[in-house]
């Protein structure tokens, strides 16, 4: 159980980032892990507790916490405080296909719930789950897994985010023939083009790619699947088609007609483009980065941010490297207290603001945090060439669901580059339309409750498609249930 009482004895300590005006110079990883005997004391200071509310993945109020995955915890945390890591790691991949991205990007809802939390700090659950997967890439625990039996069936797996990748991992483990389509030039959906380098680095998508070929995942990229024959040619030359494209359709800008300014793009543009640059040029050096010409770049611009959450978050990062002259983010939401609240006491979802290391960058650099919380655009004014030159914000307040403008509260502020990252509309209807899916108002694929298949037979649906724009831990856990729905499928029985 970890070292008796070690949560008394050990305090937590998370891994350190690598300091801001050292950071915001490249895009590598900003995180800096803790040493090995370091770490054995985190994972010592788990109490393995009779009912581990860590791994529960239990809604509280409409929020869950505790791990998607359910995986186990207290396990593994044991075997790190007793230097056991083979084993640690065999029990952390029970239940958990890539334990690598999970460990540098997930927001932990495991540590939300670890009882330890109740008094004092949780266990630091997400540093120990990547110390655990890294050693076994080191150490070479990590080998092929190819299945020594083949089902002959066949599979087809479109999109290749964390959902589309977990359900190609579990089928083709069970036996199954895989092959995952994918309209990018790279896989890994947005954990290569939305998620930036310097909270996962893309040569450990680039690993796990390469192991899952090894165990005979076939992947077809730049292939996108778009057109009603290609979806029955599918449908007729495999067994069953697994749809996990993600929830990636734009919300409409209301504050104006957008098409006619330059200077103003959605998160997922910007953010694409420079993880293209990336990889283009095989440097990390912001500076490069920055002066490429098909980068949107924020270099030396005032730059506005419509949304306050993870993706503003990363806009904010990427900005700060490109060498912006100014950042501002605006929220249509209250600002959330920097503590809990009575009416928010633990186990619930911690209703509090996050640090976020965009902001901390932003604030470091400029002086100030730049969220701006109840506040929303007015208007937008261009130039005679229709060039985004000023934006005007207003106030809000939220009056019987809805959000009010404070009249006379507006503001105007310098603005060249106007990054729009407050949220997605769904799923992109195409693909369920061609396949003869239906989708609900949400914009999300409908299934019956607890299953993964859509209307159409042999047609399943995984991930934000599937549950809404989400979190990749939420992508892989739908992707693992759905692969067991879909060998069950096949075979007439699943294990
Ligand atoms: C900027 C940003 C940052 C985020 N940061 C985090 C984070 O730090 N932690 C976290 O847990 N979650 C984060 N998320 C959320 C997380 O990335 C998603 O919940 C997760 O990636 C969803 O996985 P998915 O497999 O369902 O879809 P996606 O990752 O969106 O993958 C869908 C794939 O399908 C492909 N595709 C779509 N249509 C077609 C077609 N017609 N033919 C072929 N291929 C197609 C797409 O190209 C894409 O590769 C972030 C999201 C964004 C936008
Ligand atoms: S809740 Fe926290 S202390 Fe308890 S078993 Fe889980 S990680 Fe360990």
């Amino acid at each position: 159980m970890g070292k008796a009482a070690g949560f008394l004895e050990f305090e937590r300590k998370s891994s350190r980032r690598r300091p801001v005006a050292e950071r915001i110079r490249d895009f590598e990883e900003f995180n800096i892990p803790l040493g090995t005997d370091e770490r054995k004391e985190q994972a010592g200071r788990c109490m393995n507790c009779g009912v581990p509310f860590c791994q529960s993945a239990m809604e509280l109020k409409r929020k869950v916490v505790g791990c998607p995955l359910h995986n186990l915890i207290p396990e593994w945390n044991d075997q790190i405080w007793l230097s056991h890591d083979r084993h640690g790691y065999d029990r952390l991949i029970k239940t958990s296909n890539f334990p690598e991205f999970t460990g540098r990007v997930c927001p932990a809802l495991c540590e939300k719930a670890c009882i330890c939390g109740q008094y004092d700090d949780p266990v630091s659950i997400h540093d120990n789950e990547l110390y655990l997967i890294e050693k076994a890439f080191k150490e070479g625990y990590i080998q092929p897994q190819i299945p020594e039996i083949r089902s002959g069936k066949r599979v087809a797996v479109i999109g290749s985010g964390p959902a589309g990748l977990a359900a190609a991992d579990e089928l083709n483990h069970r036996g199954h023939s895989v092959e995952v389509f994918e309209r990018e030039d790279r896989i890994g959906g947005l954990l290569m083009y939305g998620i930036p380098n310097m909270k996962l680095d893309k040569s450990i998508v680039e690993r796990r790619q390469k192991l899952m070929e090894k165990e005979g995942v076939i992947f077809h990229v730049n292939t996108e699947i778009k057109t009603k024959k290609t979806a029955e040619k599918l449908r007729q030359d495999f067994d069953a088609v697994i749809l996990c494209c993600g929830s990636g359709s734009e919300r409409e800008f209301k504050a104006a007609d957008i098409s006619r300014i330059k200077g103003v793009v959605y998160a997922m543009d910007f953010l694409k483009s420079t993880q293209k640059a990336v990889l283009r040029h095989g440097s990390l050096n912001a500076e490069d980065i920055a002066g490429d010409p098909e980068v949107i770049s924020a270099r030396g611009k005032d730059v506005v941010i419509m949304g306050s959450g993870d993706t503003a978050n990363d806009c904010v990062a990427t900005v700060m490297r490109h060498g912006c002259a100014s950042v501002f983010t605006m929220a249509r939401k209250k600002c959330p207290p920097s503590e809990r609240t009575d009416a928010n006491p633990w186990p619930e979802y911690p209703e509090i603001l996050e640090e976020g290391y965009g902001y901390e960058e932003a604030a470091v650099v400029f002086g100030e945090d730049p969220r701006h919380f109840e506040t929303t655009i007015r208007e937008l004014i261009a130039d005679e060439e229709g060039r985004l030159c000023r934006v005007i914000t207003v106030n809000v307040i939220r009056e019987d669901g809805r959000y009010v403008p404070v009249e006379g509260s507006e503001k105007e502020i310098k603005c060249q580059l106007l990054i729009l990252a407050n949220g997605f509309g769904g799923c992109e209807r195409k693909v369920p339309e061609i396949f003869g899916a239906s989708v609900n108002e949400k914009g999300q694929v409908s299934t019956r409750d607890g299953s993964y298949m859509t209307d159409a037979a042999g047609v399943f649906s995984a991930g934000d498609m599937h549950r809404g724009q989400s979190l990749v831990v939420w992508a892989i856990a739908e992707g693992r249930k759905c692969a067991k729905e879909v060998d069950e499928y096949l075979m007439g029985y699943t294990v």
